[in-house]
């Protein structure tokens, strides 16, 4: 019998909605179960048709960027899952002035930015999301973060389909982290860079790609750092010297390139990264006394306790 969920979407969503949807190839980590329904959002109407169909059937809604910080549950995602169009996508040069769309990879978007003589972004070339991940991440990389260029960001409120401007401050933007609220999707960012010199920003760009693909195994599905820095020191220092890089359940282990990086080969189920990260935490728990916490984001549930370490080891 069909969904009635699914039909209440395609009914405005003609043929963007895909039903019981493998969320693993949505993901650089790769795996992971089915959200109930996946939609492709080309516009706000779109944003506000979700929010509505959700709002009536009491159904929890994510938003999918590129999937490069995302653990999906293998039982999946019991609600609609949003990935953001081409319509969503663009960009606008005013001077240092950027205003661009919230489904633009970061990887293009830095390059872009490099070609116009913009200096300052050069970072986001090796941080695989797009705009609005990295936003509601705050990710960053290499010395700087969105933060210190973010202006301002536009959301869709998924509770009343809104357009709504926020200052950058708003967000209150931390390290790896922000308060954007979870009915709140990033549609457009305006960032503030400074005019300089495309060749110089270019080397850079091929400075940061190479020391990637020495330091981190870039060639096998992962979601970059799983775990964040402690203050003052660095989550996979911690691990390798814990011995981390010897861990590995099923299809998934710590890389022997970057302690800090799972990594997984086909057939792996997310339980097995979960597995992988309880006893990583377990063991610089025990190796250090410091209690490591995810950078990744976890979607779904996963039945599984929790990654705590066991609390009979806990000091
Ligand atoms: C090889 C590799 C290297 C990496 N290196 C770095 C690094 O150096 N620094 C760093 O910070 N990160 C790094 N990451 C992690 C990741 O790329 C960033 O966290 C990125 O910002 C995630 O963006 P995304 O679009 O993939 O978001 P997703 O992983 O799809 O989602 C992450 C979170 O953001 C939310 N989200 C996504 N899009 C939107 C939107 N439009 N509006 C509202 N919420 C949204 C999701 O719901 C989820 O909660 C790396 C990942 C990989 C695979």
């Amino acid at each position: 019998m069909s969904d009635p969920v699914v039909a209440l979407l395609e009914r405005d969503l003609h043929g963007r909605v895909r039903p019981e949807a493998p969320l693993a190839a949505q993901t650089t980590l790769r795996v992971g179960g089915p959200a109930r329904a996946l939609v492709v959002a080309e516009d706000d109407h779109d944003l506000a048709v979700v929010g509505r169909v959700a709002a009536e059937h009491r159904l929890p809604v994510t938003v999918v960027g590129r999937g490069s910080n995302l653990l999906v549950a293998d039982a999946g995602w019991p609600g609609i899952a949003i990935l953001l169009g081409a319509g969503f996508r663009g960009r606008s040069v005013h001077g240092a002035r950027v205003r661009a769309g919230a489904a633009e990879p970061l990887p293009t978007l830095a390059v872009q930015l490099a070609d116009a003589g913009l200096t300052g972004f050069a970072w986001a070339c090796a941080v695989p999301g797009t705009l609005g991940g990295a936003v509601r991440m705050n990710a960053g990389a290499h010395g700087g973060d969105m933060s210190d260029h973010l202006v301002e960001v536009e959301v869709v409120r998924l509770s009343s389909g809104v357009r709504e401007t926020w200052p950058a401050a708003q967000l209150q933007l931390g390290y790896r982290r922000s308060v954007l609220p979870s009915d709140a999707v990033v549609v457009a960012a305006v960032l503030e860079l400074a005019e300089g010199d495309a060749a110089t920003v270019r080397a850079e760009i091929a400075e940061i790609r190479a020391w990637r693909r020495a330091h981190q195994p870039l060639n096998e599905p992962n979601c970059g750092s799983v775990f964040t820095n402690p203050p003052g020191d660095a989550a996979g220092r911690l691990i390798d010297a814990a011995g981390g890089k010897q861990i590995a359940v099923g299809g998934a282990r710590v890389s022997s390139r970057h302690a800090n990086f799972v990594v997984t080969r086909p057939g792996a189920r997310s339980a097995d990264v979960r597995a992988v990260l309880r006893e990583v935490r377990t063991r610089v728990w025990e190796h250090a006394g410091v209690l490591l916490h995810t950078e990744v984001v976890m979607l779904g549930d996963f039945a599984d306790g929790g990654i705590d370490p066991s609390p009979g080891r806990e000091r």
